[in-house]
């Protein structure tokens, strides 16, 4: 077999901390022992420009809270890059990002290198989204206290696509929000029924053509829905 590339996915933040307790454990801390993947985090503050290690400041124009400086993300991102001639990616996280699909988690598990960036207070200093980064996203119409979530729920999606992430046990066959915009049918499991509930009668019939119909069916009343 081919040996498997690593990919490698960094998180710029100031609370470096929170992200491997999620990081290290399941299918990610698995791909990670097993050398598919690695994912460390870096403290924006070590990229601070002054002793107290300020990251954020007011914002121009006036206005509540403070915004998150541009200096020390483009230090960490030149810093975090790896060598020239490797697919890197800067992806900002964002609120009013786009939003981030499964087609993304797709085409983004083909880079060598993911970089994320995490706001926290207001927001971070538009010059970062708009000259820094590649593209900007969010992961979903609300919103959060930091990009940490939102950058540890991104890099879960695209790991699941990196080649030999997901185990013999665990499958992307015909998995949700797919090529074909479908959503995956029911799935039940054992007791056969539980509290009067039964487990549809076509599962148990062992007649394969009429489950994979069923199946289908299921799928086709399961539209995507919008984002
Ligand atoms: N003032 C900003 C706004 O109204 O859009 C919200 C800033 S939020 C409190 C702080 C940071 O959390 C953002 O810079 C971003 O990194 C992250 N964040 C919050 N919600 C998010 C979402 N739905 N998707 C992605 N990132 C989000």
């Amino acid at each position: 077999m081919p040996k498997l590339k690593l990919r490698r996915f960094d998180v710029i933040t100031i609370f470096p901390e929170v992200i491997a307790p999620y990081a290290e454990a399941s299918i990610l801390g698995r791909a990670q022992k097993n050398g598919l993947i690695s994912i460390v985090a870096h403290n924006l503050r070590d990229w601070a420009m002054d002793k107290h290690h300020k990251v954020d400041d007011s914002p121009y124009g006036g206005g509540p809270g403070m915004v998150m400086k541009i200096e020390p993300f483009d230090g960490a991102v030149r810093a975090v890059r790896v060598v020239r001639g490797k697919k890197t990616r800067v992806i900002v996280t964002s609120a009013s990002g786009k939003p981030f699909t499964q087609q993304d988690a797709i085409r983004l598990a083909k880079y060598d290198q993911v970089i994320f960036l995490c706001g926290r207070y207001e927001g971070i200093d538009a010059r970062v989204e708009e000259k820094i980064a590649d593209e900007s996203f969010s992961i979903g119409n609300y919103v959060l206290t930091g990009g940490e979530l939102p950058a540890l729920v991104m890099i879960d999606a695209i790991a699941r696509n990196v080649p030999g992430v997901l185990g013999a046990k665990e499958s992307l066959a015909q998995e949700s929000h797919g090529e074909e915009g479908l959503l995956e049918y029911p799935q039940y499991t054992k007791p056969e029924v539980y509290k009067k509930w039964s487990v549809p009668e076509v599962l148990l019939s062992g007649d394969h053509k009429k489950i994979e119909e069923w199946r289908k069916g299921k799928q086709r009343e399961n539209k995507t829905p919008a984002v």
